[in-house]
């Protein structure tokens, strides 16, 4: 696949940046980033004004200045209390110094420089793992990869004072890669990301490596397999739905950890059409599968030793002949019967069929993540994903991951009584509910399939509305990746001991 050829020649960048010849012309760019708690060398100051070094003894988090032919970058990290929200937004140490950097070198990148230069003075690590994920996620621009690959040239060169800085920045290089690659599939437009080619990608990205193995189920299988609600989602697209199943084993005899991402790489909405502003950018509609991709990179490239199972829901939910109705009663794999009240509540059907797939293999706990309802964006906005689950132990060990990589989510209940509202009159459920709460009822269905194995469901937007942080465009934010690769770490670890 061309496109992926194209990604791979441009990212990552961190771990290009020696080959890096540069140009002649632009400023010399020196960066230095200060840790918490740590102190301005004087050495880096020998060309600032008083007014400069005034700001800087004040604590600006941001300070800089031009000197001949060299411009001058301090960043400052600032120790933050947490007061509030249970510290959950609260910037940790990498969450601070990603957005720092992030948002500086994105606009230091814009001015086309001669050289780039990091210099981390502090004794976090995390802080050094963070600002160097903020430098290969700034980096990021879909047209810097697609239709021609442009990867970054000048030269660059990025120091610390920690012992393990190496070891940090080839941490850095694939966290921050991962995050691109969700970024990236989403970006990518659904013209060129249809489920075939969407398998494909899939297919040759993760192939490769002795430890994963991946099977596909097209259209034939699924329904050998029963699997009729992720059938019906894509029965009217030009291109059949299919599965993706990518199987790593890293770790020893435990149990996998399952998870499971909504692949719609379009989302007309069906019969029950979308109007023109709720289709425009219903190619992100894929973005859980997206984030789902980005993770298994990183278990993948860390060589996580932990066993895991990645499951890609795909499908185009379409409009034609073929396409299933409102009032149709679909079978699912699990046997349980769904009236469907409305055809653009597709995601968690495909969901379901996967969960039980998923869940039929006895994990310790399956996740899945899915771009599921404009409801979950009118109670918490774009940047704040909705966590549900049925344990609270997972459920605060995925928040406290999330705020420590600054991919911060919030949990939300599985409410007992909005249960009822699923009922329906002529099989087991509706596949929707009108009126409020469409994420809490979104998020029950969903349960219904999950057979009292531990889950959680991140219901997320994948999508940034504008430049900021890290963030150089609009466009697919890879939402939950650093929150997942950092509980996969947490959860390798604890198995370990
Ligand atoms: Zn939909």
């Amino acid at each position: 696949m061309t496109e992926l050829k194209n990604y791979a020649k441009a990212l990552p960048w961190l771990s290009k940046i020696e080959k890096l010849k540069g140009t002649e012309s632009g400023l010399v760019v020196k960066m230095l980033l200060v840790g918490r708690n740590a102190k301005v060398p004087a050495g880096f100051l020998k060309t600032a004004s008083s007014s400069e070094k005034a700001q800087l003894k004040q604590k600006s988090s941001m300070v800089k200045w031009v000197s001949g032919n060299t411009e001058y970058w301090v960043l400052q990290c600032q120790v933050v209390d947490p007061k509030d929200h249970y510290g959950l937004f609260c910037p940790s140490p990498y969450a601070m110094a990603r957005d720092l950097v992030g948002t500086c070198f994105r606009q230091i990148i814009a001015g086309e420089p001669k050289s780039f230069s990091m210099e981390h003075v502090g004794e976090s690590e995390d802080e050094f793992l963070g600002a160097c994920v903020g430098l290969e996620m700034a980096q990021y621009r879909f047209k810097n990869v697609w239709p021609k690959a442009k990867p970054l040239n000048f030269k660059t060169k990025i120091t610390s004072s920690l012992k393990s800085a190496k070891q940090l920045m080839a941490q850095a290089a694939v966290l921050g890669e991962s995050v691109n690659l969700a970024r990236f599939l989403v970006d990518l437009p659904p013209n060129l990301l249809q489920p075939q080619s969407y398998v494909k990608l899939l297919q040759a990205h993760f192939s490769k490596n002795a430890k994963t193995k991946v099977t596909v189920w097209d259209a034939a299988r699924l329904k050998k397999e029963k699997m009729g609600l992720h059938l019906a989602v894509g029965q009217a697209a030009s291109q059949e739905p299919q599965m993706v199943h990518v199987e790593y084993r890293g770790g020893g005899k435990e149990k996998p950890i399952a998870f499971v991402g909504k692949g719609i790489t379009f989302d007309a909405g069906g019969l029950d059409i979308k109007p023109a502003a709720g289709m425009r950018n219903m190619k992100k509609d894929m973005g859980g599968s997206a984030s789902v991709a980005g993770l298994a990179h990183w278990v993948v490239q860390s060589r996580l030793e932990l066993n895991c199972d990645f499951y890609f829901a795909i499908a185009e939910n379409a409009v034609g002949t073929e396409s299933f109705r409102p009032g149709d009663v679909i079978t699912s794999r699990s046997g349980k019967t769904v009236e469907i009240h409305n055809t653009d509540a597709e995601g968690r059907l495909v969901l379901a069929d996967s969960l039980t797939v998923a869940t039929e293999k006895k994990p310790q706990m399956v996740i899945d993540v899915a771009t599921l309802t404009g409801a979950i964006k009118v109670g918490l906005g774009g940047l704040t994903p909705g966590l549900f689950s049925n344990s609270d132990n997972l459920a605060e060990c995925l928040l406290r991951s999330g705020q420590s990589r600054g991919d911060v989510c919030w949990r939300m209940p599985l409410v007992p009584g909005e249960k009822s509202r699923l009922k329906s009159d002529v099989a087991d459920m509706v596949n929707c509910t009108d009126g409020y709460g469409g994420a809490v009822t979104a998020a029950l269905f969903l349960e219904k399939f999950t057979d009292g194995v531990p889950w959680a469901h991140f219901d997320i937007y994948a999508w940034m509305d504008s430049a900021k942080g890290p963030f150089a465009t609009s466009g697919g934010s890879g939402q939950v990746v650093q929150a997942l690769s950092h509980f996969l770490e947490q959860e390798a670890q604890n198995q370990k001991s």
